[in-house]
């Protein structure tokens, strides 16, 4: 009876000791690297993975998530990209039909020649713009209308060397916007654009100017 209580304390004794060791061994061997603790479980229960297996995977995991982000990232660019070309080229068709309507002529820079413009349309250099209107000073007199048989309208009417642009043609000048060369003049000839605006005293005002010129196709 006695030897049998004692053998059983000792046994209760050592688990005990067991339990205790085994939870400290545990709390360290947290702490251990991958490639030490692959090491210690290769050596407890045989070879699972070696170091240089588990190097490889983890090398392998961050390369596939940094190609899987960059692709994304690629993807949502190519998408916004092609999202901008096509309202490019959707503002760019509008300019080849849209009708040329009476508009106050004035540079400004919400008017630079589009990506679309500088793709599709035929770039003819720069320009000496000059001004002009419907007086009789400017147009010789008053009430002529243009070379094309049109009235002169601001914001349509342009006069150009019909040689260098031909007459009908819409034509894109960087900063002012789309005209029709509807007209034509004496001192007008090669890069020269004579621009109607509707009082002399502006056309005075606006001067010399040069801009990108683009005959849109
Ligand atoms: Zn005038």
């Amino acid at each position: 009876m006695m030897i049998s209580l004692r053998k059983h304390a000792s046994r209760l004794i050592a688990a005990a000791l067991a339990v205790g060791s085994m939870a400290s061994v545990s709390a360290a061997a947290l702490n251990q690297p991958a490639a030490v603790l692959s090491s210690n479980l290769n050596s407890s229960v045989g070879t699972v993975l070696t170091t240089d297996q588990i190097t490889t995977a983890e090398q392998a995991l961050a390369k596939a998530k940094a190609e899987a982000e960059a692709k994304a990232k690629a993807e949502a660019e190519a998408k916004a990209k092609a999202e901008a070309e096509a309202a490019q080229k959707a503002a760019y068709n509008n300019l080849l039909t849209a009708p040329v309507s009476a508009r106050t002529v004035a540079y400004s820079s919400s008017l630079k020649a589009t990506d679309a413009i500088k793709q599709n349309a035929r770039s003819m250099g720069q320009f000496k713009l000059t001004f002009y209107c419907p007086c009789a000073t400017c147009n010789g007199a008053v009430g002529v209308p243009t070379a094309s048989g049109t009235s002169l309208v601001e914001g349509r009417t342009i006069a150009v060397d019909s040689s260098v642009i031909p007459l009908g043609s819409r034509v894109y000048i960087e900063g002012y916007g789309l005209f029709i060369a509807e007209d034509t003049g004496s001192a007008i000839k090669n890069n020269k654009i004579d621009v109607l605006v509707s009082s002399h005293s502006r056309a005075y005002q606006l001067g010399v100017q040069y801009a990108n010129v683009y005959v849109l196709r």
